[in-house]
């Protein structure tokens, strides 16, 4: 192999994880004047030089999102979709907060729960605009599970350009992350993933204003779900609004030098499934280290196991993981799972097929949802979903009355509101539901730009 040099400073070496480690040490952080001066990112060069073609590669741009507190690793292309939702996150606390400054006594029940009209009442019609929807999986609809046991000709997404380059069958840093050649976290990563949220007791103000002494993990927030039902319900311009299971979680990435989204979205899974008893014996919620630890079981028990090449390994690292090992990790565990991917075809949008089947799944499950309004909680298992760089949880789906549509996400990337919390609390708060809900909801038409989607979801007898 050709000896790579160190863009800044001309160290060479031949082994490309030598120079990773090298610009990680002596160039990272402060060594670019981009972060001291930008309010938003910084670009982050080490990829150019490990896949060694440099700036040819533009689609494969990281920056370190620097909004206090989150530096997250996003694709340079991608970040104005992230800088978005901060950016809603953002506009709903200071909404709520003047509100609460300016009206004190006004309290977000009074002020949306009134004269909530209940218009789709029939249930056994079918809500409009679905019936072509009804269709099932269609044929651009390829299941993964050929893929992953080879009989697909389909390849991993967006693997096949970089192939060329690596060893055979190995992946990249456009699939794993720019931390796709690291043979060891760093020791403070590896420290917060191991005590970052741990269960911790805390006396807190419940709902009826008793002092009450509550189990509490940082990153997660439970009761999101039942809040959401209640703005989507309050939202006039909603036709109907589907959830998963209300006892689904949100979990928030810890706060450290890496992503581990493929971990925390799985984490959201593993909540549903504790709560409806199908994992008995986990006490708490797997640690990343530990969830690797039984993604490679599985790989050494020949689920997945190509994962094992494709990865190079993932214990101990910050390499992103996708589907593929979701797969791996529900399957050894034992729960049963479904797994499908969605591609641009012709005239068809991956982003449509995957909506009407996110449309129909939770539909499918409208008999014993818990109606609200226009909300319909439902019973059924949330969606592990992967986009190119990214995962995230679908909670449900949102159907205007003009026709257009929102995936509810669960994106551990970002925290809970305190807005949101305050709720469901119980507490006064009035800002508006659509700032609030503007971090749940992702268009199909801002989904449009991604030409392939991959979901996971648990199926449980009689759930799914
Ligand atoms: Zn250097
Ligand atoms: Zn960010
Ligand atoms: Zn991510």
């Amino acid at each position: 192999m050709d000896e790579i040099q160190c863009p800044f400073c001309g160290t060479g070496s031949c082994d490309p994880y030598a120079i990773h480690l090298h610009i990680e040490e002596c160039h990272s952080e402060n060594a670019s004047p981009i972060k001291q001066h930008g309010q938003l990112a910084k670009i982050s060069k080490p990829n150019s030089v490990v896949d060694g073609e440099g700036s040819s590669r533009t689609g494969n741009q990281w920056a370190i999102c620097t909004r206090s507190g989150c530096g997250e690793y996003i694709m340079l292309q991608h970040m104005d979709e992230h800088l978005d939702v901060h950016a809603a996150l953002t506009a709903s606390e200071f909404e709520a907060h003047s509100f609460e400054n300016t009206e004190p006594n006004s309290h977000f029940d009074k002020s949306t729960h009134t004269n909530v009209p209940f218009e789709n009442s029939g249930r056994d019609q079918p809500v409009s605009g679905l019936a072509s929807t009804n269709r099932g999986p269609s044929k651009r609809t390829l299941h993964l599970l050929d893929y992953f046991t080879g009989k697909s000709v389909h390849q991993r997404p967006d693997s096949a350009h970089y192939r060329e380059q690596m060893d055979p069958g190995r992946l990249g840093k456009r699939e794993l992350g720019p931390h796709a050649f690291e043979k060891k976290m760093p020791g403070d990563v590896r420290e917060r993933l191991l005590d970052g949220a741990l269960p911790r007791e805390v006396n807190s103000i419940g709902r009826n204003h008793m002092l009450i002494r509550e189990t509490i993990v940082e990153n997660e927030t439970a009761h999101v779900i039942p809040v959401l039902a209640r703005l989507c319900a309050a939202d006039k311009t909603n036709r109907a609004t589907y959830f998963c299971h209300p006892s689904v979680k949100h979990i928030r990435k810890i706060y450290c030098d890496g992503n581990f989204c493929g971990y925390w979205s799985i984490q959201m899974l593993l909540t549903f499934l504790r709560s409806i008893g199908s994992l008995p014996h986990m006490r708490q919620l797997p640690n990343v280290l530990q969830m690797q630890d039984t993604i490679e079981q599985a790989w050494n028990n020949n689920i997945c196991s190509y994962s094992k090449t494709e990865t190079g390994g993932i214990c101990g690292t910050r390499k992103w993981i996708g589907t593929a090992e979701a797969v791996a990790y529900l399957a050894q565990l034992g729960i049963p799972y479904h797994a499908m991917g969605f591609k641009n075809e012709d005239e068809d949008l991956a982003v449509t097929a995957l909506f009407d089947y996110v449309e129909a799944f939770y539909l499918s499950g409208i008999e014993t949802a818990k109606t609200r309004g226009t909300s319909h909680t439902t019973e059924l298992a949330p969606i592990y979903l992967q986009r190119r760089g990214h995962s995230m949880v679908i909670i449900g789906l949102e159907r205007k009355k003009n026709g257009s549509r929102n995936l509810m996400i669960f994106d551990s990337s970002f925290a809970t509101s305190s807005s949101i919390k305050k709720l469901i609390n119980g507490q006064p708060i009035r800002a508006s539901p659509e700032a609030l809900l503007k971090t749940y909801r992702r268009p199909e038409t801002s989904l449009m730009r991604w030409e392939e989607f991959e979901v996971l979801m648990p199926q449980i007898c009689g759930y799914s």
